[in-house]
């Protein structure tokens, strides 16, 4: 399997090429140049397998020849043997036909501990073999960066800088970055909002001789590697519910569009029908571009919902490819539009194609308390807020007589303040989080500045060689 950019102009690379690099060279995102299958009789069968065999399954599909069978099943069962869950993903009964599936059981309690376990331990694999080194370099609002640091910490073969916002992240957030004193972690707190971040950290991928030099690698969803991974728990569920001979719904708590693509590409792989639902907060980008067919980034609102506080999904660029058929010329088209214009239109068969598969729902920080509350009330259990913007998507669109998946992305635990505002008092925090908050923390600061981060980096690397 080879991965092609969005954008058409890049070479095609292989798998373990593509999870190691970040944009491609022609600016677009890697996908896998034809869709793997998997065959209405091995769904039905992966509906009694673990997670590390259904796993195993899906990723060979996507990784090919470049990672060797045991060493992949070697790396997925390292990765989840983490989860505080046997099932790693487990699927709870809400009551008329709304499913919750629970990703918060990894070692930083969101869904991003699913992909970023697994991409640490293949990224080292990949490094190993070839004795090469990567640095990544990443911005963070909170969850990213967490999830990142707790997937690469202790890697012999590779080192991580990890830039968030001067006191903008929330305590438990910080304190999950923080606590972590191995050799090969840096965190840097910079003095500015996480727009500066990131703005730092694309200009440093923009600078070809430090890419080259350190071997720069990106672990945000851009990486084709994080998407492979997240298919795995939409097979999982579908399998469980009845597919491929009965359709299912997934609801989706939507910020980048890098975990509901990997329920497209679950889709496109044969492992179910139905409808994907986008559940946004009031950043409603996408809701806005499938009811009018205009992508026009907006100021971004701060919300209780931080993950979904995003105005430019970048991977959405991936469903543009999808949706024209996978021309790229068209794709890079709409992009320097976006660039030049500050918008671009979808052509309508572009739209027509997303619509086929695709709902939206906007939901407001009122609605989503208001099912915190209703949800404690009937079940006594208790929803993030990015959760529940999701299970109020998930009700709003369901289907009489199709199971309706909603995707809970995060623990209670990890935003105590929206918890409380919601329903009266925080969630009980676990034991592994309660413990951060006497722990030592080492961060660095620095200003809104790409030649200090630079002058950093350099330092902190010419210190290990
Ligand atoms: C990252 C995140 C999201 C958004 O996921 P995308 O893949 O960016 O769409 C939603 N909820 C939580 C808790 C997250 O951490």
């Amino acid at each position: 399997m080879r991965y092609v950019s969005t954008r058409g102009q890049a070479a095609p690379i292989a798998f373990d090429a593509a999870m190691l690099s970040a944009l491609a060279p022609d600016g677009g995102l890697y996908m896998p140049e034809a869709w793997p299958q998997l065959a209405p009789d091995e769904v039905r069968a992966l509906a009694t397998r673990t997670y590390p065999e259904v796993a195993l399954q899906v990723l060979k599909r996507f990784s090919g020849e470049a990672i060797p069978l045991a060493d992949l099943y070697t790396a997925i069962i390292a990765a989840y043997r983490r989860f505080d869950a046997p099932e790693v993903t487990p699927l709870t009964d809400l009551g008329g036909g709304i499913h919750l599936l629970e990703l918060f059981h990894g070692p930083t309690f969101a869904f991003k501990d699913v992909a970023l376990q697994l991409l640490g331990r293949l990224m080292e694999w990949g490094l190993k073999r070839s004795g090469r080194r990567a640095l990544i370099v990443g911005a963070t609002s909170g969850d990213t960066g967490t999830a990142a640091i707790e997937g690469l910490r202790g890697l012999a073969s590779v080192d991580v800088v990890i830039l968030h916002p001067k006191g903008r992240t929330s305590p438990v957030q910080r304190r999950q970055m923080t606590t972590v004193l191995d050799a090969n972690v840096r965190n840097l707190a910079i003095e500015g909002n996480f727009d500066d971040c990131q703005a730092i950290v694309k200009t440093l991928f923009g600078d070809a001789d430090l890419v080259a030099r350190y071997g720069l690698a990106a672990v945000n969803s851009i990486n084709w590697a994080r998407i492979a991974a997240q298919i795995v728990y939409y097979v999982v569920a579908a399998a469980k519910l009845g597919a491929p001979d009965r359709p299912v719904d997934f609801a989706v708590p939507t910020g980048n569009f890098g975990d509901i693509f990997a329920g497209y590409a679950a889709h496109r792989m044969g492992v179910f029908e139905g409808r994907l639902v986008i559940a946004t907060n009031e950043n409603d980008i996408l809701a806005r571009t499938l009811a009018s067919g205009r992508y026009e980034p907006r100021g971004v609102v701060p919300t209780a919902t931080p993950s979904m506080d995003i105005q430019v999904s970048s991977n959405f660029e991936r469903l543009l490819f999808e949706a024209a058929g996978r021309d790229g010329a068209l794709v890079a088209r709409l992009m320097d539009d976006l660039k030049a214009k500050g918008a671009f239109e979808l052509p309508p068969a572009l739209l027509a194609f997303i619509r086929a598969r695709f709902d939206a729902e906007r939901v407001t920080g009122a609605e989503a308390a208001a099912e915190m509350a209703a949800t404690e009330r009937a079940h006594g259990m208790i929803l993030d807020p990015h959760t529940a913007v999701g299970v109020v998507a998930a009700r709003r669109r369901r289907r009489a007589g199709v199971p309706m998946v909603a995707l809970a992305t995060a623990h209670p635990a990890k935003f105590p303040d929206a918890v409380t505002a919601a329903i009266g008092h925080a969630a009980p925090v676990p034991a592994v989080l309660a413990a951060m908050e006497t722990m030592p923390e080492r961060c660095d600061t620095l200003p809104a500045e790409t030649g200090a981060v630079k002058a950093y980096i350099e330092a902190f690397i010419g210190g290990k060689t």
